[in-house]
């Protein structure tokens, strides 16, 4: 963590709260306490063991001692001395025995003292005493390692002001409303199933729908703006990857091989290496280029049970993948086509924020630096012409070229890793790529890996939370659900739904099983669009009453009316 104020706050805090616990609890042994993101922790041996309803009185008590103005000392001494001071603290005694002698500082607080490198406040009236909370308690292994004794962590939440605060909570409330695993769960999408593996999501009828608009839009805009669509196996020979340079370089990352008629297969966790197979399949002239491939393909990729998290992070997934190849004229006009069809694409789904990187040469790296300045050069063209801001990262480019990173900001202002623009000198040369330029002479064309969603996992993921499930009409699964009130209207449901349905638009006629209420509460709570209610009146009029999820009441409207407002709605895309 670096030694900003508020840094300086919160690990201070952890060494007030630790007092508060050495005055409430004999015997209690300290761990360690950090300043973490939003907050701080600090780890304890409780004896006996202590529940999350002591909080509000720890959390009572460091109030009290914040307000005493406590001066925050800091001394360095001997390792003698520090073993004195600590003689009944056996894991702080642990810890000074790992010390280098020269550098043991403690802190002092009040009567609080611990073995610490600082830095901290001076003094305790820099903390607003107000501006922190204790939230839980877990156990957290003594220095990670399970075989250490379990100990007891306490967490806290800090900040420079009460309304940081609160805003800060009041976020995170909102942010677990929209987490995007319940709402699978809630709208039915997608499951994930401990005996099909983990990571590995299951789609439900509507959420395999979901995925299907996402994927049949791309597909659109691709052959709109001149790409190509390829289709490559899951499984490929492991030569081929060793060929790639994935198996010395990716391998961490990849399944391990399985056996094929005495040879080795492992599934693929890029789709580059076929798509450069069908570019050297038939010897290329300029002529043929630029040539854009594309491909909604599905790549399986090692990730720790410990990270995985929703669809956000799985073992499976399609990329919205695509390879340019082109000339190094090309170049500039390529990266430029990418990032504004990446731009537009996001924009439709109602993402108009981003955070910008472009990660440059880094200290390993294959290809000429005159190449790297180019293809550097052809990115920040594209971010200029496009007038984006953009910030360098330097040296954080892949070891084979530079690349354009994108963070989307959804609603709540998080940002989500989405597009990626890379710039790839490695391959070209491995499979020796090739074409003939004008002068009949052999020439390396450029290969570009983009993917602009990134995962259609992770973006239906990202979309979830984005809209907290009130997805937009053109991309919800089901657009509207038709209730009847009475038997006697159900000829005239049937008659609005199959008319609906003839004009491809995805609705459900709800079952008379239910009251007409709780028909109506479960189409909310699936956050359907529009609900469609036909009575007496409606039927008499040859109208809909009209309710819309975010808009509220609409009222009666003429079927005519309202079916040629919900298919212009879908058309243009509406937000
Ligand atoms: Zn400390
Ligand atoms: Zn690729």
């Amino acid at each position: 963590m670096p030694d900003t104020q508020l840094n300086k706050i919160r690990h201070s805090l952890s060494h007030i709260m630790a007092a508060a616990v050495q005055e409430m609890f004999a015997n209690v042994k300290f761990g360690i306490g950090p300043a973490i993101e939003n907050g701080f922790y600090y780890d304890f041996d409780f004896k006996p063991a202590i529940s999350e309803e002591d909080l509000p009185k720890i959390e009572k008590l460091t109030k009290e001692m914040l307000k005493k103005s406590i001066a925050f000392k800091r001394k360095l001494i001997s390792k003698t001395e520090a073993k004195k001071i600590f003689k009944n603290q056996s894991y702080k005694l642990e810890l000074i025995k790992e010390l280098p002698a020269k550098e043991i500082t403690i802190y002092q607080s009040g009567d609080f003292v611990d073995l610490c490198a600082g830095p901290h406040v001076k003094n305790t009236k820099e903390i607003d005493p107000e501006a922190f909370k204790l939230i839980k308690i877990a156990g957290a292994y003594w220095k990670g390692d399970e075989k250490n004794p379990m100990l007891t962590r306490i967490y806290g939440l800090a900040f420079s002001t009460k309304k940081e605060l609160l805003d800060y909570v009041q976020k995170q409330a909102e942010a677990e409303k929209r987490d995007h695993r319940l709402l699978g769960q809630k709208l039915d999408l997608f499951h994930f199933d401990q005996e099909f593996g983990m990571g590995l999501p299951l789609w439900h009828p509507k959420g395999a729908l979901l995925r299907q608009i996402i994927e049949d839009y791309c597909i659109k805009e691709y052959l709109q703006n001149d790409y190509q669509l390829l289709r490559t196996p899951h499984i490929a020979r492991l030569d081929l990857w060793k060929k790639s340079g994935h198996w010395g370089f990716y391998r961490e990352n990849m399944y391990s091989p399985m056996e094929v008629e005495d040879e080795e297969y492992i599934v693929k966790p890029m789709n580059c290496p076929g798509h450069i197979l069908i570019y050297n399949h038939q010897p290329k002239s300029y002529r043929d280029l630029p040539l854009r491939y594309a491909e909604l393909g599905t790549v399986y990729r090692f990730e720790k049970s410990g990270v995985l998290h929703g669809l956000i992070r799985v073992r499976g997934f399609t990329q919205d993948d695509a390879h340019i190849f082109c000339t190094p004229d090309q170049l500039n006009q390529e990266i430029t086509a990418c990032l504004k069809l990446g731009l537009k694409i996001l924009k439709t789904f109602g993402f108009k924020e981003y955070d910008i990187y472009l990660s440059t040469q880094p200290k390993k790296y294959i290809g000429s630096s005159k190449n790297w300045e180019k293809a550097t050069a052809a990115l920040k063209y594209a971010l200029e012409k496009n007038n984006l801001k953009y910030q360098i990262d330097p040296g954080e480019g892949v070891f084979y070229g530079p690349k354009i990173d994108l963070k989307i900001k959804d609603s709540l202002g998080r940002p989500w890793q989405c597009t990626t623009i890379q710039v790839d000198f490695n391959l070209p040369e491995k499979f020796d790529l090739a074409f003939i330029n004008e002068k009949g002479k052999k020439k390396q064309p450029i290969m570009v890996h983009r993917a602009l969603l990134g995962s259609i996992e992770r973006f239906v993921g990202v979309l979830l939370e984005h809209y907290a499930g009130a997805l937009p009409l053109w991309l919800a699964p089901v657009q509207a659900e038709i209730i009847n009130i009475g038997s006697s209207h159900q000829k005239y449901a049937q008659e609005i739904h199959s008319q609906l349905l003839a004009n491809d638009i995805r609705v459900n006629l709800s079952s008379e099983n239910l009251t007409v209420s709780k028909r109506i509460r479960e189409a909310e709570i699936q956050k359907i669009p529009y609900i469609l209610v036909v009575g007496d009146k409606e039927l008499a009029n040859n109208t809909v009453n009209v309710r819309h999820y975010r808009r509220g009441q609409e009222g009666e409207i003429k079927f005519e009316k309202l079916l040629e407002k919900i298919k212009k709605e879908i058309t243009d895309k509406i937000i």
